[in-house]
C-alpha cells in the first residue's frame, strides 16, 4: 500500500479548488457529491462551471491570496500552467492543507480514487496512478456485482445497529448480522420493499435470538451460456449456502457459485427416475429452516414450464421467505442464438409457447384448432418425442404442411445444433438430426429465417429467405 485510504467528512472541512476550467469543475463535482460546499477561486471561471456550481459552491473570480487558503483542509490545484500549479501547490501546503494537483501525482499529498457511490456505502479503488484502465475495469466489475440498493441496505442496517448492540452479546451480534445480510430481510430491502423489511426486522429483534430463518431464491439460469445469466442470478449464486439444481443447468454456470456452497442435484432425466417434486420442495423447506440461504436454480426461466410456480406456493405454504429471479427462457435464448426473431412484421404477429410433453404414448393435450389457426410462431418445449403427433395434429387442423420448422438443440450453448425443414417432415428431421439433447421446435414462417442446416422439405423460395 503506497497511500493510505481514508474517508473524510468534507462537510466540516474547508475545501478549496484553485482553477476555473473543466478539470476544476470535475473536482468540484466530486466534493459537492460528498456534501461539501467548496470554494472555487481563479481569475477566469468558465461560464458552464459558473452555471453548474452556482448554489452548490462559492465562486471567486480572482487570483487567490494566502488569506483565502487559511484553515483549508484540502486544496485541489486544477490549473493549466505547470509553473502555476507548482506555485499554488507550495502555497497551499505551506498553509497546512493537504494538496492534490490534477495530473501531477508527484505533487500530490493525496489522490482521488475511482469511486463507487451507493450512498452510505462507498467503495474506492486506486492503483496509485499505475494502471488507470485496470482500475476502470475493476470499478465496472464491482458496479455490476453490487446490488443497486446496496446503499439502502447499509442505511437500513445502520438504523438498527444500536438496537441490536443493546440486545445481543458480541458473538450473537456477529451471527445476527451474518444471518441478516444472508437472509430474507436483506432480500426485501434489495427488492425495494423496505416496509416489509422493517416489519420482519422488528419482529426478529423483539424475540429471543435463536438464529434467523433462511431464505429461498428460485432463480432462472437461462439456456446454458453463463453470459446469459442475469447479474442478480450471479450475485445470488455467489451468496448461496446451498444450490439445488436441475439437469438443464450447465456446469459452467454451477462453476460460478461460491466454492464452498453445497450443491444438490435434483434433476429429472426424461424417462429416468426423477427426484419427486414433493421431495425437492421438502428439501428446500428443511434447508431454509436450518437458516440456509438456498438457491433453487432452474434452467431458463423458473416460471416457464419450470414448476417454479409450484415451488413458490410450497414455500409460501410453509412460511418460508421466498423470492423469484427470472431467467432468459429457452425460446428467447434459442431465437437469439439462431438469428431468428420470434415475432416479425412480415411473418408473425404473435408467439405462443406450448409444452409438447405428454404422459406415456398419449398426445399433448393442446387446443389444436386454436394453435393451427393462429398465424403465429409456435414454440414447443419438450416436444421432440411428440414432434410427429404435434405436426399431424396441426396439419389436420389446417396449418400448411410446408410451414417452416426449426429444431434447435442445445441452443445458446457451444454444442448448439439447428436443423430446418417443413412441418410435415418434422419426425424425419428429428431422426436425421439425431436430436438427443434439450431441444425446441419452432413452427412458423420465421423458422425459415433461422441460421442452420436445411435438411428436408423447404421450398426453394423458403430456402432463399433462409
Ligand atoms: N424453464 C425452462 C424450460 C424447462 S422445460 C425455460 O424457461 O427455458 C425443458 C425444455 O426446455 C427442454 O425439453 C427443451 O425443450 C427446452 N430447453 C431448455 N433449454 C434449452 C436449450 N438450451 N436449447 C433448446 N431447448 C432448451
Amino acid at each position: 500500500m503506497n497511500r493510505f485510504p481514508a474517508f473524510i467528512d468534507l462537510k466540516t472541512c474547508k475545501t478549496i479548488i484553485i482553477g476555473g476550467g473543466a478539470a476544476a469543475l470535475s473536482k468540484a463535482r466530486l466534493v459537492v457529491d460528498a456534501g461539501a460546499e467548496p470554494l472555487l477561486i481563479w481569475p477566469e471561471i468558465d461560464a458552464a462551471t459558473c452555471a453548474e456550481l452556482s448554489g452548490s459552491a462559492c465562486l471567486i473570480k480572482a487570483t487567490p491570496v494566502r488569506a483565502d487558503l487559511a484553515g483549508a483542509a484540502l486544496v485541489f490545484v486544477a490549473v493549466d500552467d505547470a509553473v502555476d500549479a507548482e506555485h499554488w501547490a507550495g502555497v497551499a501546503r505551506a498553509s497546512g492543507a493537504l494538496v492534490n494537483v490534477v495530473d501531477r501525482p508527484e505533487l500530490c499529498d493525496f489522490t482521488t480514487p475511482s469511486i463507487i457511490d451507493r450512498g452510505r456505502l462507498t467503495i474506492a479503488v486506486s492503483s496509485d496512478g499505475a494502471a488507470p484502465v485496470l482500475v476502470k475495469r475493476l470499478r465496472a466489475d464491482i458496479e455490476a456485482l453490487l446490488p443497486a440498493k446496496a446503499g439502502a441496505l447499509a442505511e437500513f442496517a445502520g438504523r438498527y445497529r444500536s438496537a441490536v448492540k443493546a440486545k445481543l452479546n458480541a458473538a450473537d451480534r456477529r451471527d445476527f448480522w451474518e444471518a441478516f445480510f444472508n437472509g430474507p430481510i436483506a432480500a426485501l430491502v434489495l427488492r425495494g420493499d423496505e416496509r416489509a423489511a422493517h416489519e420482519v426486522m422488528l419482529e426478529t429483534i423483539n424475540r429471543p435470538w435463536s438464529g434467523q430463518d433462511g431464505v429461498v431464491h428460485i432463480v432462472g439460469a437461462g439456456p446454458g451460456d453463463p453470459d446469459l445469466l442475469t447479474i442478480k442470478a450471479l450475485r445470488l449464486l455467489q451468496n448461496a449456502d446451498v444450490i439445488l439444481y436441475d439437469r438443464l443447468v450447465s456446469d459452467e454456470i454451477l462453476a460460478l457459485a461460491r466454492r464452498d456452497a453445497g450443491r444438490i442435484y435434483v434433476g429429472k432425466a426424461k424417462a429416468a427416475h426423477a427426484v419427486a417434486q414433493a421431495d425437492i420442495e421438502k428439501t428446500m423447506i428443511a434447508l431454509a429452516r436450518e437458516g440456509k440461504n438456498v438457491v433453487r436454480l432452474k434452467g431458463g426461466d423458473p416460471f416457464i414450464f419450470g414448476r417454479g410456480g409450484e415451488e413458490l406456493e410450497a414455500m409460501r405454504a410453509a412460511g418460508i421467505a421466498v423470492f423469484v429471479t427470472p431467467g432468459i427462457t429457452a425460446a428467447t435464448g434459442c431465437a437469439a442464438a439462431a438469428g431468428m426473431a420470434l415475432t416479425h412484421r412480415d411473418h408473425a404477429q404473435a408467439v405462443t409457447f406450448v409444452t409438447g410433453h405428454a404422459k406415456g404414448d398419449a398426445e399433448p393435450d393442446l387446443d389444436w384448432a386454436a394453435l393451427a389457426a393462429l398465424k403465429n410462431t409456435l414454440v414447443v418445449y419438450m416436444g421432440v418425442t411428440t414432434a410427429e403427433k404435434i405436426s399431424s395434429q396441426l396439419i389436420a387442423h389446417g396449418r400448411g404442411p410446408a410451414t417452416p420448422v426449426a429444431i434447435i438443440e442445445n441452443g445458446a450453448r457451444a454444442n448448439q445444433k439447428i436443423i430446418k425443414g417443413a412441418l410435415s417432415d418434422i419426425g424425419a428431421l428429428v431422426e436425421a438430426g439425431e436430436i438427443t439433447g434439450p431441444a425446441l421446435l419452432v413452427i412458423g414462417e420465421v423458422a425459415a429465417l433461422a441460421d442452420g442446416e436445411t435438411l428436408l422439405g423447404l421450398s426453394t423460395e423458403q430456402r432463399r429467405v433462409a
